[in-house]
């Protein structure tokens, strides 16, 4: 299997040297040659997460032997997990909840970046790559504290997050600033997720920079969800939940599902159209956006147009106004135009708009406002005794309004991207719990009551770990700083 650039086909790399990469030197994303096709599923109805995986992965990623795959498939999905399963499901009627939210942070970023390290590991390897690899992270919680568990301790790379003082959740910052493992670094910034996303773009493209950190032994990478290391593993749950409702009884085989995602740089929806272009029989995707509307735009009117003012929602890992991996879609839907996708992103960049008609109807674009939110959170409580995080009653409330438009009864999977108790304060106030103070783990207790389940542990226990990292640094010190922490140079400390 190799890959192409969205902007130029005719390159064309190793899965590995595609993720080593991240992203083209045209700005282009890395897309498979081809998307291959499931081995049929009564095949793979016996198979464990893990063995979906070493399949799935096996066809994507041609130059890794079976038992690289199967090594790092073995690593990542482990105990780490709070289930066996790993995605469990929860039915309630023709919803199906996918909770993608049980790995060691609790948002469905680990299903990808528990996996990323050890892909990369394996392609450094193949490819006689010796130097260090730094992981350079801008976030705005999720991904940060995701790509520190993920990476914490793997022998050969360094992982470095910026995350804006004032820009995360209490326990996303808590999560952070606890982190353990030598290779680890979480600096706070001065500023907002602009700025430290600004400020790590600047330092991939800072030649002079590259080549200092060159001669110390480091090269620099992304863990952020260009990475085609990313996607691929994101395929996997699709493919392993439709099985499980077959298994269940809840589904024939062939039946055809719908995915509701709540969207936001459109990777995990984008996993999902894979999943059918490898032949699982999906009908319909279901792209959920929260106030910033800008896909539900798209898809609606056909216009991108990121000339607009960001807002800041109860469902803030979907805070975004260029959503990078829908490049990847159109390239795919129009027949893998290079050039289209080039007229279309330099239009983007200059103008922050492009208009570009979708020809396929498989997406139904809607969206959630923070009143839809709490009512769907407040309702599904009430009918079904379910608690939704702010994330995934965006991609509920979506999907009622599909059903509703549509009278269509196919079974949903909705993608459930994190667990309540991170977003606990939006979640109280729309069950009525009216006063919860200040103390975040006072609101963990009560909503542990709500959901009859427990905290879970490591997010309890983080009231009493110690802070252990405590930069600051100002967006125009980025590079000092990070090139402070890397003095030691490559392999020493
Ligand atoms: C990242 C994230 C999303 C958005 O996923 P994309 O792949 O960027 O579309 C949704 N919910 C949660 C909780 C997330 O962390």
């Amino acid at each position: 299997m190799k890959y192409h650039s969205t902007r130029d086909k005719s390159k064309s790399l190793t899965g590995g040297e595609a993720i080593i990469k991240g992203i083209s030197e045209d700005g282009g994303l890395f897309v498979p040659e081809s998307i291959p096709k499931l081995p049929g599923i009564e095949n793979m109805l016996e198979m464990s997460y893990q063995e979906i995986a070493q399949i799935i992965l096996g066809m994507y990623l041609t130059d890794f032997t079976s038992d690289e795959i199967k090594e790092a498939v073995e690593q990542a999905y482990d105990s780490k997990f709070e289930s066996d399963e790993i995605v469990p499901l929860v039915i309630k009627g023709e919803a199906v909840f996918l909770e993608l939210f049980h790995g060691p942070t609790f948002a469905f970023k680990d299903m990808a970046l528990s996996i990323l390290p050890y892909l990369l590991k394996t392609a450094l390897k193949k490819n006689g790559i010796k130097d260090e690899i730094v992981i350079l992270v801008a976030t705005s919680g999720d991904t940060g504290k995701a790509a520190l568990e993920g990476f914490k301790d793997v022998p050969g790379t360094k992982v470095i997050v910026f995350f804006p003082e004032d820009g995360v959740s209490p326990i996303q910052r808590k999560q952070m600033l606890t982190q353990e493992g030598d290779n680890t670094y979480v600096v706070r910034l001065n500023g907002n997720f602009d700025d430290a996303q600004n400020g790590v773009k600047k330092m991939f493209g800072d030649e002079l920079f590259n080549q200092v950190l060159a001669q110390k032994g480091y090269v620099l990478s992304s863990a952020n969800s260009i990475n085609i290391g990313r996607l691929i593993p994101q395929i996997i749950y699709y493919v392993h939940g439709y099985l499980k409702l077959i298994k269940e009884g809840v589904l024939k085989s062939g039946d055809r599902v719908n995915v509701a995602v709540p969207t936001g740089n459109f990777g995990n929806i984008l996993a999902a159209y894979y999943a059918k272009e490898m032949g699982l029989p999906i009908a319909k995707l279901i792209c959920a956006s929260n106030d910033n509307r800008i896909l539900t735009d798209f898809f609606q009117t056909g216009a991108y147009d990121r000339r607009r003012q960001l807002m800041t929602t109860s469902s803030p890992s979907m805070d975004i106004l260029i959503s990078s991996n829908l490049e990847r879609f159109i390239y795919h839907t129009s027949g893998e135009d290079d050039r289209l996708i080039i007229e279309k992103m330099s239009g983007l960049s200059n103008e922050g708009f492009y208009q570009y008609q979708e020809e396929t109807d498989l997406v139904y674009p809607d969206m959630a406002t923070e009143e839809e939110i709490s009512y769907w959170i407040n309702q599904l409580y009430k009918e079904e005794d379910y608690i939704m995080d702010p994330h995934t009653a965006v991609a509920y409330c979506a999907y009622k309004k599909y059903c509703e438009l549509s009278k269509d009864h196919n079974v949903t999977l909705i993608a459930s991207t994190a667990s309540p108790y991170k977003f606990s304060e939006k979640v109280l106030k729309s069950l009525g719990v009216v006063s919860t103070g200040n103390d975040e783990f006072e609101k963990l207790w009560r909503l542990s009551d709500l959901m009859h389940s427990q905290v879970p542990s490591k997010l309890a226990e983080l009231e009493s770990l110690p802070v252990l990292h405590d930069h600051l640094c100002d967006p125009a010190n980025m590079k000092e700083i990070t090139l402070d922490l890397l003095k030691g140079g490559a392999h020493h400390d």
